[in-house]
């Protein structure tokens, strides 16, 4: 526990009429103590939900504690949880409430800077956590979801009577703009209907726009993709939804996993879908692996 006292900037104002009326410093027994007002100029930072992700605001109050001697203006700051150097926050303002996104994936100390009455004063730093998205909320963004459609039309269009493949990307998040893109589509090879359909990814490519700076706004792989084929001139059944490989796949580059798959057969064994089934049949987005991409080390 710290107390607000021990940041604190004292602010002492000694009237004229302090009551030592022959300048020893001493009060004398006729000498009375008329005034003595002593201000207080501290503020303190509250952080409303200390863990946000790359999608959401932090929200920010600033409330100056003791004696205000005049309209405080603020100044919010950001540093890299390992280092000292403060960043102002984009538009940082005189307002004691402020809402700001980060766009940086990571671990960060905030804090603010009032300045009142030609004083300024510091509060204590409060930590926060900027995670990257959660697969739920990818897969709730209508650009995934566009993007992923026209990946599963372009797969059932390129089924033919003896053949299937699979198609997959990367999909990345702009956090200047907070969009989601994906990187370009990898074919999987053409498969025979005895055989099973994959496909695989490039190495996972390199996140840009990273300085070091709590400012930045990286373009960032949140997640990889994946379709799987249709069942439609193929006998027996097969289980829908990620394979198991897939799960081990997404595991080990510690990205989510998101798969493009039929709805299981009601009708079916629980989880599969017949041989025959029409290439129109409903379909949907699955997970696997990480529930989210892990923060970088620092
Ligand atoms: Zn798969």
């Amino acid at each position: 526990m710290r107390h607000w006292w021990e940041d604190a900037v004292f602010y002492q104002i000694y009237p004229r009429s302090y009551a030592d009326s022959n300048g020893d410093g001493v009060l004398g027994p006729s000498e009375v103590l008329r005034t003595l007002t002593v201000y207080v100029v501290d503020v303190n930072l509250a952080v409303a939900n200390p863990t946000r992700t790359l999608l959401q605001n932090f929200s920010l109050n600033a409330t100056p504690l003791g004696g205000a001697l005049a309209t405080p203006t603020y100044t919010y700051q950001i540093s890299n949880a390992a280092a000292t150097t403060w960043y102002n926050l984009p538009q940082a303002t005189s307002q004691a409430t402020w809402s700001t996104e980060v766009h940086v994936a990571g671990l960060f100390n905030v804090r603010v800077q009032m300045d009142v009455g030609g004083t300024r004063a510091i509060s204590a730093y409060a930590p926060i956590e900027v995670d990257f998205p959660n697969v739920t909320a990818i897969m709730a963004n209508a650009t995934v979801q566009a993007a992923a459609a026209a990946a599963w039309q372009d797969t059932l269009n390129a089924t033919t009577a003896t053949t299937r493949r699979e198609e997959g990307y990367y999909i990345l998040l702009d956090t200047s703009t907070d969009t989601f893109s994906q990187t370009a589509t990898i074919i999987g090879p053409t498969v025979a209907n005895d055989k099973s359909g994959a496909v695989s990814l490039p190495k996972v490519p390199n996140d840009t726009g990273i300085t070091g700076s709590p400012l930045d706004t990286p373009i960032y792989v949140v997640a990889d993709f994946h379709t799987h084929t249709p069942m439609t001139f193929r006998t027996g059944r097969r289980r829908v939804g990620p394979s198991s490989g897939d799960a081990t796949s997404s595991n080990t580059i510690n990205l989510p996993g998101i798969v493009y798959d039929y709805v299981q057969d009601p009708d079916s064994d629980p989880g599969c879908i017949p041989g025959g089934w029409a290439l129109a049949e409903p379909a949907k987005l699955y997970s696997c692996g990480p529930a989210r991409r892990p923060i970088p080390k620092q």
